[in-house]
């Protein structure tokens, strides 16, 4: 069958934000610039727009990505599309994760990255010999140009217009194992990285000044890669950047050369996953050393004397969580200097290691849909603290956490660590995550 068009949908999350939307859909950006030239594609953001679903018919092929807490939204969204006759591709973190689950309703599954799967369906789809699985047996390196970035799909997408903060990929992969995290099966074990000349095209294409790194563990690779980020950091240096952020690990602090060309290469903050202030909770955090806050304050201090930002990434809900350790998070954060502050809530997703050994001590709470895996419910029976205890210390936590005048504390603070000429480049960075954790929180709480 001739393919009429092609439809990527990123489903509803969280709306527009003052008009522009605050998810940007890089995925679909990347696997929309893998259709052939000759085949129409279009990105439909439910944040930014009502679904046309009644324009589409038995000659489009629809994929639709989501991760677990889209998933429900995404099935609902599926059913109207079949009714119309057009073929639903499903894929992304969840189907990734539990394929079988998805392909109860999917008409096709994708499962893995999709960058060698993906241009086999729309083919297998114009000859007419789909199947109802794929599967990305390997995956795909980044170092060989593989789903570079379409004009079409950045004229089509306009992000200067309608997102606050362009997203960007530079490694993808984790190679620890940290025992709630999904990392190494939806991005893999191996660090993958993409090359620098290709890094710096994108961003030059793109016009864009500022970013987030959609990479799991970006800081990672100042232990495993120091030359390749050398080299990054000196080219990055030279752009008009306005500022940009990442995904790191405390051990960040250990290479002074590295944080140095960082701030040179115009970083402005790390997000550092500290996960909790606890020690006993280490064995579940992988490798890391953790709940050693001597170790956190000498790591956000260190970072700082580069001029470069910290957020601490907490997480809650261990088996050795108490009400204490949110009383400890609070007096930490309020004498760290952190820069920024998520606090969430361990969220057993699926295909985790803390998922199984959950279920298999019986303490999923069982659940209708996904919508509740979104890291601000409480999923699964606490060991020391009730369902109820554990949501109302998080409460606790957050309201303090995301108060309107900690807030400004926090993002004047981060201000003050830059010459006064700089304000103007820096002020939107300096408040703009506070504001999107605390908008997460109000809106998971409405
Ligand atoms: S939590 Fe961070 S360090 Fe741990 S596996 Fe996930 S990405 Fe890697």
């Amino acid at each position: 069958m001739s393919i009429r068009k092609i439809v990527l949908i990123q489903p509803r999350r969280d709306g527009r934000y003052l008009g522009k939307g605050t998810s940007q859909p890089y995925t679909l950006m990347r696997l929309a610039s893998l259709v052939p030239q000759e085949i129409p594609v279009e990105i439909w953001d439910e944040d930014l727009m009502d679904l046309p679903i009644s324009t589409l018919g038995p000659q489009d092929l629809v994929g639709i990505s989501a991760k677990t807490l889209l998933i429900d939204r995404a099935q609902a969204i599926a059913r109207r599309i079949q009714k119309q006759g057009a073929t639903v591709v499903m894929g992304g973190a969840h189907t990734t994760l539990v394929p079988d689950e998805v392909a109860q309703w999917a008409d096709v599954i994708a499962v893995g990255e999709g960058y060698y799967t993906w241009p086999q369906i729309i083919q297998d789809f114009e000859r007419g010999t789909l199947q109802p699985a794929y599967v990305d047996e390997s995956w795909a390196p980044l170092d060989s140009g593989v789903a570079l970035l379409q004009d079409r799909v950045l004229r089509q997408i306009d992000e200067h217009k309608n997102y606050w903060t362009p997203y960007l990929e530079i490694t993808r992969g984790c190679p620890r194992n940290c025992t709630f995290c999904t990392a190494i099966r939806v991005s893999g074990r191996k660090m993958r990285l993409r090359p620098v000349e290709e890094v710096v095209e994108e961003i030059q294409r793109r016009k864009i000044q500022r970013f987030f790194l959609t990479d799991d563990n970006f800081g990672l690779n100042f232990k495993l890669y120091p030359e390749y980020m050398e080299q990054l950091f000196r080219a990055l240096a030279k752009l008009p950047l306005h500022g940009w952020t990442c995904q790191a690990e405390q051990m960040v602090a250990d290479f002074p050369d590295l944080l140095a060309l960082a701030a040179e290469a115009h970083m402005d903050k790390f997000f550092i996953g500290f996960e909790s202030v606890n020690p006993a909770n280490r064995k579940e955090l992988g490798g890391k050393a953790k709940g050693n806050i001597e170790r956190y304050r000498q790591v956000i201090e260190t970072v700082h004397s580069y001029n470069i930002g910290v957020v601490g990434l907490f997480v809650f809900g261990f088996d050795h969580d108490t009400f204490d350790t949110f009383q400890q998070t609070w007096d930490f954060v309020r004498s760290s200097e952190l820069d920024s502050v998520s606090a969430t809530i361990l969220t057993p997703y699926p295909g985790t290691e803390q998922r199984q050994e959950l279920l298999a001590a019986g303490r999923i709470i069982p659940h209708d849909t996904w919508e509740r895996y979104d890291t601000t419910h409480v999923t699964y029976l606490p060991a020391k603290l009730s369902v109820d205890e554990l949501a109302s210390a998080h409460d606790w936590l957050c309201r303090k956490v995301y108060n309107p005048s900690t807030m400004m504390q926090r993002g004047m603070r981060q201000l003050s660590r830059h010459p006064l000429p700089k304000w103007p480049k820096r002020a939107i960075s300096a408040f703009s995550t506070d504001i999107g954790y605390r908008r997460e929180f109000d809106y998971r709480h409405s």
